[in-house]
């Protein structure tokens, strides 16, 4: 292998830039030529390509969103938009690609590695929803923004003795509403992975208030519902009036934390020693502390396992 692509692609993730970083300097490293694409599976369609040095990759490491863009393609899920793609690539001489995105991103790499392209994933998203990966490039920054702004809220709130409810992102997976939620000591979490009562919630609310409770968080994850309805629901069981806080794209921007950054950097390097070593059609992540390697098509078609321990423990600590 001489030569080797990198993207960003999906939704965007704090922690993009400190990977595409380490992906073209450990490519230049190892003595490979090292070419980014623009917006994604948009830009290998069409030809926005262009060589990296040492210095292009400069001042980012600190940064949100991503240097290189990133785009959604439908054109790329044909077989005729993959083909220009690959053919795109061999065009300028590149033999693998990694591909920094979700897991709709992956199944897109391993097109591409079925055609020929050796390619390597990256998990980059702030959902923390990709298995074989204890986390995601971004979601450790996420979960930092949420707790931030909870923090914020509890101020206010316990001044003026309400309850709020926080909705939080991550699609179908609720660890940002876990891991924000037992951090920031909320009392109920709501996640699409654990069934809940909001009667139980609503009571167990309404008691602690009455018993002197200053102020509630109940966290929820879009991939229950909308965090407007759960308090509609709360209100017409308990009589209380929640607060909404929809958190949102605040979510995703922003200067990504040490952790993403140097779980960036260490996956962007392995990513590319990877490809070197002949590999293809893989997704990197760090599992138990070591970084490792998985089929994409294994990834895919695996759910992350929810953490139902943490989970536990959250709701033991918010009586
Ligand atoms: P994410 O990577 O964050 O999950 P998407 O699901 O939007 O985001 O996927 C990003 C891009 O990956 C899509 O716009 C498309 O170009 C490509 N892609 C997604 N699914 C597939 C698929 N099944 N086959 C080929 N390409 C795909």
């Amino acid at each position: 292998i001489k030569s080797i692509g990198v993207l960003t692609s999906g939704g965007d993730s704090q922690g993009m830039n400190a990977a595409v970083r380490s992906v073209v300097r450990s490519g230049l490293f190892h003595g490979l030529k090292v070419f980014g694409v623009q917006r994604g599976y948009y830009g290998l369609i069409h030809d926005d390509i262009r060589e990296m040095d040492l210095r292009s990759v400069g001042d980012i490491i600190q940064r949100g969103g991503t240097i290189l863009q990133t785009a959604r393609c439908l054109e790329f899920k044909t077989e005729e938009g993959q083909k220009l793609a690959a053919d795109n690539l061999r065009k300028h001489g590149i033999d693998g690609l990694v591909v920094i995105g979700g897991d709709g991103s992956y199944q897109g790499a391993n097109k591409l590695s079925k055609l020929g392209i050796k390619t390597m994933g990256l998990p980059g998203t702030i959902d923390n929803d990709i298995p074989y990966t204890d986390f995601t490039i971004g979601f450790d920054t996420a979960v930092s923004i949420v707790v931030d702004a909870i923090n914020k809220l509890r101020d206010t709130m316990s001044s003026h003795e309400r309850s709020s409810v926080v909705e939080v992102m991550g699609r179908h997976c609720g660890d940002i509403a876990l891991y924000a939620g037992l951090a920031s000591g909320a009392e109920a979490i709501m996640v699409p992975e654990v069934p809940f009562s909001i009667d139980e919630i609503a009571a167990r609310m309404k008691a602690n208030f009455d018993a002197g409770k200053r102020h509630s968080i109940i966290v929820v994850a879009e991939g229950v519902g909308k965090g407007e309805d759960i308090a509609k629901q709360i209100h017409e069981r308990n009589g209380m009036e929640p607060r909404v806080t929809v958190l949102g794209h605040i979510q995703r921007g922003g200067t990504p934390t040490h952790n993403d950054r140097i779980l960036a950097s260490s996956l962007g390097d392995f990513a590319v020693r990877r490809l070197i070593a002949g590999e293809s059609g893989k997704a990197c992540g760090k599992l138990n502390g070591e970084l490792v390697t998985t089929d994409i098509d294994t990834v895919v078609n695996t759910k992350k396992p929810f953490n139902t321990e943490l989970y536990e423990l959250a709701l033991r600590l918010s009586q």
